[in-house]
């Protein structure tokens, strides 16, 4: 069994609902189950500013898949939900994201994990935070104290 933890976005069509679906599509996968989920939280687009706010969570699963396993199963998911790609950092209806794996280290042209990017994200971090607050990244260490590293950016809890 594998613990993974996965970053979920959306700024489209409804977005926290967005989210609720996916979470539910990750909980029916093979031999997954949905642990625990974050908060929804609002945040402002990286990239083009001419889009809508993204809303953002973090959930944890427990699961048999290897990690292109699952890499596929979510893009499955994201496209199912009718995702369509449309510009780097875009609008987008649903995003997932493999954040940890346990604590496996790998790079392949498809998959980086960690992934490359979330130490330096508020959206990441602080849900991830909320349900794991002794987290570490390997090779960046604790989650809290990079959240606490970064600029104060624009981030809002939706729910709680
Ligand atoms: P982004 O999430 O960077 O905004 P995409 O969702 O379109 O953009 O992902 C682009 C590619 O990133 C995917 O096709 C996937 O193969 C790759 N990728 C690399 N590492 C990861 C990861 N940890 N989780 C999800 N996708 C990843
Ligand atoms: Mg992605």
């Amino acid at each position: 069994m594998h613990y993974v933890y996965i970053g979920l976005g959306s700024n489209l069509s409804d977005p926290g609902q967005q989210i609720l679906l996916a979470l539910n599509s990750i909980n029916e996968l093979p031999n997954t189950d949905l642990v625990s989920t974050s908060s929804l939280y609002g945040s402002k687009p990286l990239g083009p500013q001419d889009q809508p706010d993204f809303v953002n969570s973090v959930c944890l699963v427990k699961t048999e898949l290897s990690p292109q396993g699952l890499l596929e199963a979510l893009k499955k998911i994201e496209k199912d939900q009718g995702r369509v790609k449309k510009r780097l950092w875009g609008e987008r209806l649903i995003d997932l994201d493999i954040l940890l794996y346990d604590d496996m280290e790998m790079t392949t042209e498809e998959l980086t994990i960690p992934h490359s990017q979330m130490h330096l994200r508020d959206f990441v971090l602080k849900p991830l935070v909320e349900i794991a607050p002794a987290i570490k990244i390997p090779k960046l260490g604790s989650a809290e104290q990079l959240l606490a590293q970064l600029a104060d950016g624009y981030l809002i809890t939706l729910n709680s």
